[in-house]
C-alpha cells in the first residue's frame, strides 16, 4: 500500500533529511514512525502527500509511483491518502458538518451522496451532537475526531497521522487512539509518527524507528525504544 525504494532526500540548503528508505507498508497494516526531533519524520510525511519531491527514489501509493505523478494530477494522490495532523488544521469559518461535507465538495461527490454520508460519519466519531458547532467552540479531543473525520470522508486506503496526540491530555490521546484503531479495523492502512512513548509501548504495533535520516529499527508489535 505504501512503498518507498532508494528514498532520498536533501533539501536545497543541503541538509540530508532521509538516505536510502526502503520501506514496505502492506495493506491494513497499523505503523509507528518514531524517531527524535530533526530525525526526518515530517520530510518522510511531507513526500507522501507530495508537498516535496525526493532527490532519489520511488514512492508508491497504492501501486501508484507519486514521484511521476504531474502536479496537477495531486488531487488523486489526496483521494488515496487522508491526512491529520497535530494542530488539527481545521476551517475556522465552517462548521463541524461543513468541514467534513466541504472535503467531500472538493473531490466532486454529489451533494445528494455527501448528505447521506456526512451524517453517519459523524456518528462514527461520537460527534452528531456537535454538527452545528465551529471548530473553536469544540475541546482539543472534539476538534482531532472531526479531523480524523474529514480524513476518512472519502474513504482513502491509507491514513497519515503526524502526531495525532501531541496536542491532548493522555485521557483524549487514549479516546483517539481508540477511534484510529477502530478505523485501522475497518481496513484502514494507517501509518502515524508519534512521540507518545506509553501509546507506542501499550498498542504494540509495527514499530518504523528513523534516526538522522535513516530507518535504525522495524519491529512487528515493537516498543519506543530507548534510542529517541
Ligand atoms: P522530524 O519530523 O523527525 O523532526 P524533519 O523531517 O522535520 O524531522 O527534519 C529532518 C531534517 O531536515 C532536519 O535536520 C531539519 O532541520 C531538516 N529540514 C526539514 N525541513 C527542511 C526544509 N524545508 N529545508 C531545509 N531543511 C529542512
Ligand atoms: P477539554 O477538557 O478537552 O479542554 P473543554 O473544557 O474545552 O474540554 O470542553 C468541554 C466541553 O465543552 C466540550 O464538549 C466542548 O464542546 C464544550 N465547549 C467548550 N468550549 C465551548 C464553547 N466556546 N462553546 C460551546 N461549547 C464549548
Amino acid at each position: 500500500m505504501i512503498k518507498l525504494i532508494n528514498v532520498s532526500k536533501e533539501y536545497k540548503n543541503g541538509v540530508k533529511a532521509l538516505s536510502n528508505i526502503d520501506l514496505n507498508i502492506k495493506k491494513g497494516e497499523f505503523v509507528y514512525l518514531v524517531g527524535s526531533s530533526g530525525a526526518g519524520k515530517s520530510t518522510l510525511v511531507k513526500l507522501l502527500l507530495k508537498e516535496e519531491e525526493p532527490t532519489e527514489g520511488q514512492i508508491y501509493l497504492n501501486q501508484m509511483d507519486i514521484t511521476k505523478v504531474r502536479n496537477r494530477k495531486v488531487p488523486y494522490i489526496r483521494r488515496n491518502i487522508g491526512v491529520v495532523f497535530q494542530d488539527f488544521r481545521l476551517l475556522p469559518n465552517k462548521t463541524v458538518y461543513e468541514n467534513i461535507a466541504f472535503a467531500m465538495e472538493i473531490v466532486g461527490v454529489p451533494s445528494k451522496e455527501i448528505r447521506r454520508k456526512v451524517p453517519s460519519i459523524l456518528s462514527l466519531v461520537d460527534l452528531s451532537r456537535k454538527s452545528s458547532s465551529f471548530p473553536d467552540q469544540l475541546s482539543g479531543g472534539e476538534q482531532q475526531r472531526v479531523a480524523i473525520a474529514r480524513a476518512i470522508a472519502n474513504n482513502p486506503p491509507i491514513l497519515l497521522a503526524d502526531e495525532p496526540t501531541g496536542n491532548l491530555d493522555p485521557d483524549t490521546a487514549w479516546e483517539i487512539m481508540k477511534l484510529l484503531s477502530d478505523i485501522n479495523g475497518g481496513g484502514t492502512t494507517i501509518l502515524m509518527a508519534t512521540h507518545a512513548r506509553e501509546i507506542v509501548n501499550t498498542m504494540r504495533k509495527r514499530v518504523i524507528a528513523i534516526q538522522e535520516g535513516v530507518i535504525v529499527r522495524d519491529e512487528e508489535k515493537g516498543g519506543y525504544g530507548d534510542e529517541i
